[in-house]
C-alpha cells in the first residue's frame, strides 16, 4: 500500500502525475492549497463579495459550496450563498436536490432553488419530448445548458450576488475544450478560462471556477471525505452527450500517459493567449436581449431562440415588426427552424 510521502501514513490518494501519495489530512491540506492558489493567481474574490454558488446536488458543487462555505467564516467581508437550478429531470434530480437540501439546512446556509418548470414553462424532460416532436437537432444538454446559464446569471443577480462560482472541475474545462475544438468553435475557447464573461454589461454577473486545476478525481474524494457522495451521480441523458465520448477518450489518454489532462489545461491557457493577441473573441459584443432583456452574446439570447423553435414562446406580427431589423431576422429564422417537420 502506498505511504503518504508527508507523513508516512497510509495513503488514500496518489497522484499519478506528481508522485505524490496523500492520507486523508495531507490530501486535505494538498487540496485547499491548490484551490486556494488557484483563487489568488486569477484574482477570482476580492475581500468583499456576495458569492452565489451554483449548486446542482452532485460531488462537484457540493464540495465547492463546503470548501467555499468554510473557508468564508475566515473572511469577513464574504457572504456564501445558494443557487440550485431545477432542471426537472425524473429520476435523478430529486435525488440530488434532496442531498442539496440536507447540506444547507444542517449548515444554516441561505439558498435559492429556481425550476425550468416555473421559469421556463415546462421540466427539461417536456422540453427534450418536444424538440424531438418537433424533430429539432438538439441533444437534452443543449436545452439543459442554454436554460441552465441563463437563470442562473438572472437568478443570481437578483440574489444580489457579485460573483457566480461554478464547480467546474480540470477534467469538465479540458472535455469543453476538445469538443470547441471539434466544433472549430474558437471565440469559445476563449472564454474557456477560469474567470468568465465580459464585466460590462449591468446585467452579467461574473463567473469564475475555483476547481480550475483540480482533478475531478480530487474533487470525488473531497467529498467522499466530506460525506458529500455516495456514488449516485450520472444524469440519464448523459450518455447520449458528445461530452460523455469525450470524456472517456480522456479518461484512456490519461491512463497511458499520467498527466495528459495537466497539459491538456496549459494548452488551453497558451491557446487562450494565441487567440486574445489575434482578436479573437473579442470583437464579440454583449447584447441585451431584444425579447427579454438579459444579457447576450447575439441581438435574442440563445434561451429566447430556443424557446421560439420549441413553441413555448409566442410574439405577435406587431411585436415582431417592432424589433430591430438583425434581431427580427434571429426571430423569424428560430420560428422556421421551429415549424414541424
Ligand atoms: Fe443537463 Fe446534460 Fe448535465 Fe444532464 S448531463 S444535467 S442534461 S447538461
Ligand atoms: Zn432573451
Amino acid at each position: 500500500m502506498a505511504k503518504c510521502s508527508i507523513c508516512g501514513r497510509p495513503a488514500i490518494y496518489v497522484s499519478r502525475a506528481s508522485g505524490l501519495a496523500f492520507c486523508e489530512k495531507h490530501f486535505l491540506e494538498y487540496f485547499s492549497r491548490k484551490v486556494r492558489r488557484t483563487m489568488r493567481k486569477y484574482r477570482m474574490f476580492g475581500p468583499r463579495e456576495h458569492i452565489v454558488v451554483a449548486v446542482s446536488g452532485g460531488k462537484d458543487s457540493m464540495s465547492l459550496l463546503h470548501f467555499l462555505h468554510n473557508l468564508s467564516k475566515r473572511v469577513p467581508g464574504w457572504r456564501v450563498t445558494a443557487l440550485l437550478i431545477d432542471e426537472g429531470i425524473k429520476g435523478y434530480r430529486e435525488y440530488t436536490i434532496k442531498r442539496f437540501f440536507r447540506f444547507v439546512e444542517e449548515n444554516n446556509i441561505d439558498y435559492k432553488i429556481v425550476g425550468f418548470r416555473e421559469e421556463i414553462g415546462y421540466t427539461l424532460d417536456e422540453i427534450v419530448k418536444m424538440g424531438r416532436e418537433r424533430g429539432l437537432p438538439y441533444l437534452p444538454c443543449t436545452y439543459c445548458g442554454v436554460f441552465r446559464r441563463y437563470l442562473l446569471n438572472k437568478a443570481a443577480r437578483e440574489m444580489g450576488g457579485t460573483v457566480v462560482a461554478t464547480g467546474h472541475n480540470l477534467d469538465d474545462i479540458v472535455q469543453t475544450y476538445l469538443m470547441n475544438i471539434i466544433g472549430n468553435d474558437w471565440a469559445k475557447i476563449v472564454r474557456l478560462g477560469p474567470v468568465s464573461g465580459p464585466s460590462h454589461h449591468p446585467k452579467f454577473v461574473r463567473k469564475v471556477k475555483p476547481f480550475y486545476e483540480v482533478l475531478e478525481k480530487e474533487t470525488t474524494i473531497y467529498a467522499i471525505i466530506h460525506g458529500l457522495y455516495d456514488g449516485f451521480e450520472e444524469c440519464p441523458y448523459a450518455p447520449l452527450s458528445i461530452r460523455w465520448n469525450i470524456r472517456k477518450m480522456i479518461n484512456q489518454l490519461e491512463e497511458r500517459s499520467p498527466g495528459a489532462k495537466y497539459s491538456l489545461l496549459r494548452s488551453l491557457e497558451t491557446a487562450i493567449d494565441i487567440l486574445r493577441k489575434h482578436g479573437i473573441g473579442e470583437e464579440e459584443q454583449l447584447y441585451t436581449c431584444a425579447i427579454c432583456g438579459e444579457p447576450s452574446a447575439h441581438p435574442i439570447c440563445r434561451a429566447c431562440q430556443l424557446k421560439l423553435e420549441l413553441g413555448i414562446l409566442r410574439l405577435s406580427e406587431e411585436r415582431i415588426r417592432s424589433l430591430p431589423e438583425k434581431a427580427r431576422r434571429m426571430v423569424e429564422a428560430a420560428i422556421r427552424r421551429g415549424e414541424k417537420r
